[in-house]
C-alpha cells in the first residue's frame, strides 16, 4: 500500500497528514480545496528548488497565483533576519491574511516557514510539504516552529499548526543516503516509546528499510511514525506530559551532538547513540528485561555509525546538566519498561549515565 491518511486530532485545529508515493506529481489536486485565487508563497531552498521547480510550475499551470521565496540552504536560515526578509518579500508580493505559505523542504524550511506563517499578519494558513525523512516523521508534525538565537537553537517561536502535511516519500530519492538513514532513528524511537510493531519491522526487515527501495515499506513506516507523533501531540500539545517521551535518546544524544558538532555527527546518529545509553540504563534499573535489552541493542547496532571523537563522561554530564529537560531541578530522563512503552524517570543518576557511556 502506497498511500495512508493520518488524522491529527486537535479540536478546531485538526488536520490530515497524507503519505502518498508520487504525491508531488499531483500536488495541485491536493491543494485545490484551499485555492480561492489568493496569493500563495512557496518557501524553499535553492538546492531543493533546482530539483523540484517542476512541482511549483505544475501549480502555476493549474492556475495557482504562486511565488517562490528562497532562504539559505542550511540552519542559518532559521534566523529572525531571514524571517524578516520573508515577511517583507510577502508584503511586496501583495500577500494578505488569506495568503497561504507552503513550506517545501526539510526541518529548517518547515520551522522557519511555520514561524513566518504564525506571525505574518498575526497568522496565515500554512501547509507543510516535507522533503527530508526527518521532516516527514518528526519536524513537520506537532506545530513547533522556531528561529534560533546566538544563545541557542529554537529559543524563539510559536506552536502553530499547519492546515495539512503532504508527504511524498519519493522526495527522499535526491537526498544523501546517510541523511535518510540517520533519520530512521526517530522512527525506531517511536517503536521504543509507543509502538512495538515499528520496532518489529526494524528487527525483521532492517535491510529492506535501509535500502530505501521498498516503497510500500517506506510509506508504511513513515505513516506509522506520523501516527504516533500525531497521537502524542494531540494528547499533549504543550509538552506538560507524554510529549516528553519524544525525548527518548535525546538527552545523551543531544550531549553527543553538541560535543561532536565539528565531527559532523548527524542528529539521528546522535540519537542512536543516546538510545543505546537509555536502553542500557533501563535494563540496569531492572525496568527492561534481558531479552528486550538484547533485542533493542541488536537493532541499534545494525546502524552504521561514524566513530566518535573521544569525549569524556564529564563532558557529557556537563552538557546533560545544562540541558533544559529538568523537572523541579531534577533530570527528566526517558526510559523503557518494555519495547513499546516509554516512561518519564527522575531517577537517573550520574553514575547510571557514566556506566551507560562505557557500556
Ligand atoms: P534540513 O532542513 O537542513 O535539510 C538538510 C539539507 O537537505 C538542506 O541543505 C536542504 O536544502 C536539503 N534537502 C532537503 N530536502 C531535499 C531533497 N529532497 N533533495 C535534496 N536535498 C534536499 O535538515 P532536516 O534534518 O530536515 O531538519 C533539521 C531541522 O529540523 C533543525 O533545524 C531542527 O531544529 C529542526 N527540527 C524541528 C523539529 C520540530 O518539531 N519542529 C523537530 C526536529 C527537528
Ligand atoms: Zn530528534
Amino acid at each position: 500500500k502506497l498511500n495512508h491518511s493520518v488524522p491529527v486530532e486537535l479540536g478546531e485545529q485538526s488536520y490530515q497528514i497524507h503519505v502518498d508515493f508520487g504525491l508531488k506529481n499531483h500536488l495541485a489536486d491536493h491543494l485545490a480545496p484551499w485555492n480561492q485565487g489568493q496569493q500563495w508563497v512557496v518557501l524553499t531552498q535553492q538546492a531543493i528548488f533546482d530539483i523540484y521547480q517542476p512541482v511549483v510550475n505544475q501549480l502555476k499551470s493549474a492556475g495557482f497565483r504562486i511565488e517562490t521565496i528562497i532562504v539559505p540552504g542550511d540552519e542559518s536560515a532559521k534566523h529572525i533576519q531571514h524571517a524578516e526578509s520573508v515577511w517583507s518579500q510577502m508584503v511586496a508580493m501583495g500577500c494578505d491574511r488569506s495568503s497561504i505559505l507552503l513550506a517545501l523542504g526539510g526541518g529548517v524550511v518547515g520551522d522557519l516557514g511555520g514561524f513566518v506563517a504564525a506571525t505574518y499578519m498575526r497568522g496565515i494558513p500554512f501547509i507543510q510539504v516535507p522533503t527530508t525523512l526527518l521532516a516527514m516523521v518528526d519536524s513537520a508534525i506537532g506545530g513547533k516552529t522556531a528561529v534560533n538565537l546566538t544563545a541557542g537553537k529554537n529559543l524563539v517561536g510559536a506552536i502553530y499548526q499547519p492546515k495539512a502535511v503532504l508527504i511524498d516519500p519519493d522526495f527522499l530519492a535526491t537526498l544523501p543516503r546517510r541523511n535518510v538513514i540517520s533519520s530512521l532513528a526517530e522512527a525506531v524511537k517511536y517503536g521504543f516509546i509507543r509502538d512495538s510493531s515499528i520496532f518489529d519491522t526494524f528487527e525483521t526487515r532492517f535491510d529492506d528499510l535501509v535500502s530505501l527501495n521498498d516503497e510500500a515499506l517506506l510509506s508504511e513506516i513513515i505513516a506509522k511514525s506520523c501516527r504516533i507523533k500525531a497521537q502524542i501531540v494531540s494528547n499533549d500539545q504543550f509538552e506538560n506530559g507524554e510529549r516528553r517521551l519524544l525525548n527518548y535518546g535525546h538527552t545523551i544524544g543531544h550531549a553527543f551532538e553538541t560535543l561532536q558538532a565539528y565531527q559532523g555527527l548527524y542528529h539521528g546518529e546522535a540519537v542512536l547513540y543516546g538510545m543505546k545509553c537509555a536502553g542500557f540504563i533501563s535494563h540496569k534499573q531492572g525496568l527492561l528485561s534481558d531479552l528486550e535489552y538484547q533485542r533493542a541493542k541488536a537493532v541499534l547496532d545494525r546502524f552504521e555509525l561514524p566513530a566518535l571523537a573521544e569525549v569524556t563522561a564529564d563532558q557529557v554530564l556537563g552538557v546533560v546538566a545544562h540541558d533544559k529537560k529538568m523537572i523541579n531541578g531534577k533530570l527528566n530522563f526517558i526510559l523503557l519498561d518494555r519495547i513499546g512503552n516509554g516512561l518519564v524517570s527522575t531517577d537517573v543518576s550520574e553514575d547510571d549515565i557514566r556506566q551507560s557511556l562505557s557500556a
